[in-house]
């Protein structure tokens, strides 16, 4: 059988559908979809995604022959839909040639429009449509485009200019006018000329006449813009594999630059930046594709109220906007009452807010693209329960809308209210995406990260600024609306964005920011907020936000449909209560070591270091003995109820002792010994590969009075606690064990502690003893160690280490360089690497279990807050997981999530 390779979609029929995405795209399969389902779509085809992939293997020449029967048939198709001709002089079909991926990529790769255009088919364009200006608009676009993406002229770094911009400029100037649209027919057919000049002139070939050879070479650039820097750059933020490939979706044009009765624009569903149930988009006469996000004019509302309120925020009279930007509803009602129709069918057909292109030739609508918006956490939320609400959404439809990650964004802080009162606003824009950011200057993406907090003030962005726009706090621009780039990317990311604060005068080669005369220079600190659009003077302080009915509705149903509970990693009485707050049923990991150094303790820790005989060492630890059965006491309260992982101490002996000369000194003096005694210990304690030597249980079976210790304060605790009345339940874990006969010893030990305190206090309560699974020999073994273990707790980060062989302290100077390559998809410390490490993850539960079916079982490294590490755990029949507390929201709906998948 042949495999098919080309899929057409036009005048309500399509050989695709919505649920081919992974073949045709996400744009190519809504293209598809829309036709049938009955929205106006200009007639074209997609080439699947498979293609992209036989493309990168074979190369151009072979992938021409594989597609040329099926594209030329389906060419054909259109130029019967259309009544017109392919490469024809008088009757021109022209299309565009766009990249579409599996996951949107927005503005990652590249697209080419009027496709088919040359010196003679735009005298056919400008005789058919009676509208010269329009045809040569149409192939100055065309040339511009074909030139920066098929033939490589758009510039790679930020100091290059775009050639054609650069021309385009020097006639504007010399004109004397400012907008694209106040040039002529004469001044567009000299840019015509001018371009193909400067093609000529950069790539030493003519600017190609044929149609045919158009569309091969702008087919075979959307393929190789699959791996341009942006996109490569996108696919890793957005954990996007590699091999998936885009479509290529070939679609007969349709003209927003016809003139003043056609338009083109994008408009979403609902706000993408709070959610609230209320259509709004933005559209610009006469223009065309990418105008309006591009900030080349200032872009106009969809619906009359959304002109209301843009023009309040930005300070425009009533007049002025009704003649100048009136609203689409306004402008051209006939038209929005279409298109409103139509953005509802298509969230009803789709069940989610979408996010539409649409061009209006000559007073007809087309549809150009709908997906599934990009939003904000809280629009995520408010939408998905908002729907639920409308009976559109079931509780499971609803909580599997969630994206766990996103949740982050709601648990962050916000302006405080006393503080904003004081505060000075600066500037207004437009509230693009929520939030508080307060941060110093900066004016290139690629400096984000020059100080620790930073904001990124721009006239516009632009994709080459992804990453500097991942690490700034927030970002400030002074062009573009509720659409533009930085807005969308911004709302994407979940970070504060205000966009097209037009008072700044922003100047990147004296890197200032001046307003109302006002100038600040990089390094000044100001604020934003992102909810309100308003830009202040210095820092304002923050404080912790109010998550609201429809977020704990949520989380109902997170505990609705879980399997596993989840469990916070927490040290203090106050991470604990935090991580409660957010819906912590127990800690999973509690470090002690973390204890060991305040204040007082850290001189006793010191002591016990230093001596030299198990009775110097009784000594000091006695002294600790109070502060951590007080710590215990803490944490175990805070937790009441539920289970409280405490780990014994973990790491070297040598954390604990200063390293520099200067505080050996001070505790030399402190203790009442010379310097060289404490050198000497120092260096006695060093070792060369310490995350491999003397520590974990290895302190603990060396030193049993460690160990002694921390069972007695732990055990003190828990009876201090009954006889308060506190219910507690307390799991004394023993960490980095390899064979069981370390857990074993440290059993007794603990076992031996409890048992002695229970007959001074004439009083028992319940605990348990497990082990920590960090070391790949102890999850081979795991069948013998769960004979002694009541619970496992799989510390991800050290196993991760020890399978991978990768310290974890060292492996920042090659896994960036690593994931680059693709030698690692992703980083196994952030992301469990399900191949390797989890297979001795489910080995080592199933084992356990073989011989322990009571076994409890859980994860405590960083994996048990990230979604895909929480859905293997699930899989592997986890009890719990465990994280940092922030991330326990996440985590839930994580691990709720996997239970219904
Ligand atoms: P992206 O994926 O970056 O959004 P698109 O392929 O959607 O790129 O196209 C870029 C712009 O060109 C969009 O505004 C789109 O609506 C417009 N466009 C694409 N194809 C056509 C067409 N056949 N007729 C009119 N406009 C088009
Ligand atoms: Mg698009
Ligand atoms: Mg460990």
């Amino acid at each position: 059988m042949t495999v098919k390779r080309v899929y057409t979609f036009g005048n309500g029929k399509a050989e695709g559908k919505s649920e081919m995405r992974n073949l045709l795209g996400g744009k190519g399969a809504n293209l598809a979809e829309m036709n049938l389902i009955g929205v106006p779509v200009p007639p074209g085809f997609t080439i699947t995604t498979e293609v992209c992939t036989e493309y990168n293997e074979v190369g151009r020449d072979a992938t021409v022959d594989l597609l040329k029967k099926e594209v030329e048939d389906a060419i054909k198709n259109i130029e019967e839909l259309t009544g017109t001709s392919f490469g024809s002089k008088e009757n021109p079909l022209l299309v565009s040639v766009r990249s579409g991926a599996r996951a949107s990529m927005p503005g990652m790769m590249d697209t080419v429009l009027n496709l088919g255009l040359n010196d003679d088919s735009v005298i056919g364009i400008a005789k058919k449509s009676g509208n010269e200006r329009f045809a040569w608009d149409s192939y100055r676009r065309f040339v511009q485009m074909y030139g920066d993406v098929v033939l490589g002229m758009k510039p790679t770094s930020k100091e290059e200019i775009d050639p054609f911009e650069e021309i385009m400029e020097e006639v504007k100037e010399r004109k004397g006018v400012e907008l694209d649209t106040d040039l002529d027919v004469n001044d567009l057919k000299e840019l015509v000329t001018l371009f193909k000049k400067a093609v000529k002139e950069q790539t030493n070939r003519d600017f190609p006449e044929s149609a045919w050879e158009q569309l091969w070479g702008s087919v075979m650039a959307v393929f190789d813009s699959w791996n341009n820097d942006r996109a490569i750059l996108y696919r890793r933020m957005e954990n996007i594999p590699d091999e998936w490939g885009t479509a290529v979706n070939v679609q007969a044009m349709v003209f927003g630059n016809m003139g003043e009765n056609s338009a083109t624009g994008v408009a979403f569903t609902r706000d993408a930046a709070t959610g609230e149930n209320a259509f709004n988009g933005e559209y610009l006469i006469n223009a065309q594709g990418e105008d309006v996000v591009a900030g080349v004019r200032t872009p106009q509302q969809i619906t009359k109220a959304g002109s209301l309120s843009w023009a309040k925020l930005q300070g425009i009279s009533e007049e002025d906007r009704a003649s100048m930007y009136p609203s689409l509803e306004e402008a051209m009602p006939e038209v929005y009452n279409q298109l409103n129709d139509v953005q509802e069918k298509l969230e009803g057909h789709y069940k989610d807010m979408q996010d539409l292109e649409f061009t209006v030739q000559d007073g007809k609508l087309w549809l150009l693209q709908t997906r599934n918006g990009k939003r904000t956490g809280a629009a995520m939320v408010k939408i998905a329960m908002d729907m639920h609400r409308e009976g559109i959404l079931d509780d499971k439809t609803a909580l599997l809308r969630i994206e766990p990650n996103k949740l982050d964004e709601l648990l962050h802080p916000v302006f405080d209210a006393d503080a904003m009162k004081s505060a000075k606003v600066l500037a207004k824009g437009l509230p693009a995406s929520p939030g508080a950011a307060t941060g110093q200057v900066i004016f290139f993406a690629d400096e984000a990260t020059k100080y620790d907090n930073t904001i990124l003030v721009r006239i516009e962005t632009s994709p080459e600024d992804l990453e500097g726009m991942m690490s700034a706090q927030g970002i400030l621009t002074a062009r573009g609306g509720m659409t533009s780039h930085a807005a969308v990317v911004a709302r994407g990311m979940g970070k504060c964005c205000v966009s097209g604060a037009g008072a700044l005068k922003i100047d990147y080669k004296a890197r200032t920011l001046t307003v109302d005369g006002k100038v600040f220079n990089e390094g000044d600190w100001i604020s934003l907020n992102g909810s309100t659009g308003d830009v202040y003077e210095g820092k304002v302080e923050t404080r912790k936000p109010e998550l609201d009915e429809d977020f704990r509705s949520i989380m109902a149903f997170a505990d609705k449909y879980t399997k596993m509970t989840v469990r916070t990693n927490a040290d203090t009485p106050s991470d604990a209560q935090t991580a409660r707050e957010f819906g912590a049923q127990g800690i999973g990991l509690c470090r002690t070591e973390h204890m060991f150094f305040e204040g007082e303790r850290i001189k006793a820790v010191r002591e016990m270091i230093l001596s030299s005989d198990e009775k110097g060492r009784r000594d000091a630890l006695a002294k600790l003995l109070p502060y951590q059965r007080e710590d215990f006491e803490g944490i175990l309260e805070a937790m009441e109820g539920y289970g409280v992982t405490i780990r014994l101490l973990d790491p070297p002996l040598h954390e604990f002792v200063p390293h520099t000369e200067e505080a050996q000194k001070d505790m030399a003096k402190e203790m009442g010994i010379s310097l060289e005694e404490v050198k000497s210990k120092v260096a006695d304690l060093s070792e060369f590969n310490p995350m491999l030597g003397h520590r974990g249980c290895r302190l603990g079976n060396t030193y049993p009075e460690i160990t002694e210790m921390q069972a007695r304060a732990i055990i003190e605790a828990a009876l201090n606690l009954k006889a308060k009345g506190v219910v507690t339940k307390p799991e004394i874990m023993v960490p980095l064990i390899g064979t069981v006969q370390e857990l074993k010893l440290q059993k007794e030990i603990i076992d031996n502690v409890a048992k002695s305190v229970f007959e001074e206090r004439g009083e028992t309560v319940e605990y348990m003893v497990g082990t920590m699974i960090e070391i790949p020999r102890a999850a081979l073994t795991a069948n013998e160690v769960a004979e002694v273990a009541e619970f496992f707790s799989f510390g991800t980060n050290d196993l991760t280490q020890m399978t991978f062989g990768y310290s974890r302290d060292d492996a920042n100077k090659f896994l960036p360089i690593y994931i680059e390559k693709g030698i690692l998809k992703t980083d196994p410390f952030q992301v469990l690497d399900q191949v390797g490490v989890g297979q001795l993850v489910r080995m080592g539960t199933e084992k356990g279990r073989s011989t322990n079916p009571e076994l409890k079982v859980g994860i405590c490294g960083e994996h048990g807050g990230e979604p895909s590490s929480v859905e293997f755990c699930n899989s592997v029949g986890m009890n719990y997981v465990s994280c940092s507390p922030f991330r326990v929201p996440i985590a839930r709906v994580a691990a709720a999530q996997a239970n219904l998948r």
